[in-house]
């Protein structure tokens, strides 16, 4: 069930922020805003500001800033639609009979239904290895491992016994049906027949939580000497591979505090470190690294140390994983523990502190790609050294900010000893950006994670709050002008706005750039003119033009020094020629520059 989207936009529009955040906060009325000490982090001085015109709330401290709907999911810890329920309350609007959206519906019980299950079938697990006498392989397994009955306790470890039907016998004994049973993905279908049987038998059973804590599915493993090391759940209306890892319900915090998570493959090399006190760890488990296992991943740490095996499956693996996470903009380390040790091994080996020492240096990811790469080959060898260039190259294009690209691309091209300079710039235009040349390569690679610059901010901030500004300058930018900068998606969706004759406010722009991380700019954006009512003479068009002068000016920095980086390489490698050209066009550069000068100097920010 759900609420029909014709009452969410309703009640966006009759929910008062104001009244809503007086319930957890205590405002006072300052200008046009209303101000309180921030409810999200400590302070003594107000700097927490709602705009009931704007209809966000914004907070200068701690930046944490949004609509109505964001403030309560913030501070009542709840999704989406609880929140739209807790403001229609507030706000004492009627709540409408929920949509029959009937396959969202039906797949949503469904999956309730196998979460229902699964946890009917975790407890009785849970129950056999605790005091079945079949469990006394299992508790034998665990006491090898060195597993504490605490840490049993906490991973939820369990053990299924070997029957073909004493798990779905339980289960229907506790009232699920036949379907239900089939659904879960607990039983195996027999081939061709309607008869089934238990999935997991004789085996140590692994939950898999969700990030709430619920067994979405399991991982079993054999006590026996069988082919099958590890089974899983298959795919049920509860759990879609590749979506979740394991551990990051109980590790999700600690990953925070941390500010760096370790990821590891295995059940085991998670739960280990964890009884270790080496808590800020999730795992993949088997299957490769999936872009929304990083994009979760993402959300409680942005750099990752990688441990994977030591084994030649570990390194391919790792490799895999490096990509993928770089493709989602994370900093990236490999931990390779000696003798292709898992972290499990090492760590009863090694203990906790020697654990750290290594994970302290462990190495960034080029360098890990790199000594792939050279690996045997001789790169005195021309087919040899191609291929070694071939194999790195992919890591170093995956690199988001530009910055950090070229420098990886030097190292690189330094520890695979390619010095020849056409060479290395052909290397480079291949990897710096697609197609369409330099101006393309320009722009879609400076575009990283940096904060915006001053005249960046303060050029929005004109025109999120002039109307009659945006009309006239928007159409005078061209989109070089913007493009390079971080917060391009927002001046991109400004121009569609004004296109397209939108009203521009929070909900247009957070729903043009949902997904986008500069969207979380926005709340910032909207209010800075909090407490400041009065207004340049010239509507802020002076102001605003200063600022793109700077931008321009900027722009023209970023070529100069690029080509200032490339006039000194061609120089180390002799290639006069091309040196030559480059600072032809340098010269160039620094004229338009000096004649730009005057006029923006006091604006320029950064470089
Ligand atoms: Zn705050």
């Amino acid at each position: 069930m759900r609420y029909p989207q014709t009452f969410i936009d309703d009640l966006k529009r009759q929910a008062d922020i104001v009244r809503v955040v007086q319930d957890y906060v205590q405002l006072k009325k300052k200008g046009a805003n209303w101000m309180a000490c921030c409810p999200f982090h400590k302070e003594k001085t107000p700097s927490f500001s709602v705009s009931p015109a704007k209809e966000i709330f914004y907070c200068f401290g701690c930046h944490k800033g949004g609509s109505v709907f964001n403030f309560v999911m913030e501070i009542e810890r709840v999704a989406f639609p609880e929140a739209i329920k807790l403001v229609a309350e507030k706000s004492g609007v009627p709540l409408p009979v929920m949509v029959d959206d009937s396959r969202f519906q039906a797949r949503r019980q469904e999956s309730e239904e196998v979460i229902e299950l699964n946890k009917w079938a975790l407890e009785w697990w849970e129950q056999q290895l605790e005091s079945s006498g079949e469990a006394r392989i299992a508790r034998d397994y665990l006491i090898r491992r060195e597993i504490t009955d605490e840490t049993i306790k906490t991973f939820r470890l369990g053990y299924a016994p070997d029957s073909w039907d004493a798990l779905s016998s339980h289960l229907r004994q506790k009232g699920a049906t036949q379907d239900q049973i089939e659904r879960s993905g607990l039983v195996v279908k027999k081939e061709g027949g309607t008869s089934v049987y238990d999935r997991f038998r004789g085996r140590l059973m692994f939950p898999v939580m969700d990030i709430q804590g619920k067994s979405i599915a399991f991982g079993g493993r054999t006590l026996k000497d069988e082919d099958a090391k590890y089974i899983n759940s298959p795919e049920t209306a509860a759990y879609i591979k590749g979506r979740n890892l394991f551990g990051l319900n109980l590790t999700r915090d600690e990953i925070r505090r941390a500010g760096f998570v370790i990821l590891v493959e295995g059940f085991l090399d998670l739960i280990v470190p964890y009884q270790f006190g080496i808590r800020n760890v999730a795992a993949s488990l088997g299957t490769a690294l999936t872009p929304d296992q990083v994009k979760l991943l993402g959300r409680f740490a942005r750099k990752v140390v990688v441990n994977y095996d030591g084994d030649k499956a570990g390194v391919q693996a790792a490799k895999k994983a490096i990509e993928i996470l770089l493709a989602e903009d994370l900093e990236v380390k490999i931990l390779v523990l000696p003798d292709g040790a898992d972290p499990d091994d090492f760590l009863k080996k090694a203990g906790a502190n020697e654990y750290h020492r290594r994970r302290g240096e462990a190495q960034p990811h080029i360098q890990f790609v790199i000594d792939q790469a050279v690996g045997d080959r001789k790169l005195t060898n021309p087919a040899d050294k191609e291929a070694a260039i071939d194999e790195v190259l992919p890591y170093i294009r995956a690199v988001r900010s530009r910055i950090q690209k070229r420098e990886y691309f030097d190292i690189a091209m330094d520890s695979l000893r390619i010095s020849d300079a056409t060479m290395r710039r052909e290397l480079w235009q291949s990897i710096r950006g697609s197609d369409g040349g330099r101006r393309v390569a320009v722009t879609t690679t400076t575009r990283s994670q940096h904060n915006p610059t001053v005249a960046e901010q303060q050029l929005l901030e004109l025109l999120l709050s002039d109307e009659a500004l945006r009309r006239a300058l928007l159409v005078k930018l061209e989109p070089e002008d913007y493009l390079g900068l971080a917060t391009a998606p927002v001046f991109q969706a400004l121009i569609d706005g004004e296109r397209e004759g939108t009203t521009i406010d929070f909900d247009y722009l957070s729903q043009k750039l949902e997904g986008d991380p500069v969207a979380d700019l926005l709340p910032g954006l909207l209010m800075s003119d909090a407490g400041t009512d009065e207004k340049p003479s010239d509507g802020g068009q002076l102001a605003a033009q200063r600022c793109v002068d700077a931008l321009r000016l900027m722009n023209v920095d970023r070529r100069i020094n690029d080509l200032r980086s490339e006039i000194a390489a061609a120089e180390r490698n002799g290639d006069t020629e091309l040196r030559d050209r480059l600072s032809t066009e340098h010269l160039g550069l620094a004229r338009r520059r000096s004649a730009m000068l005057p006029k923006t100097e006091a604006l320029r920010t950064g470089s």
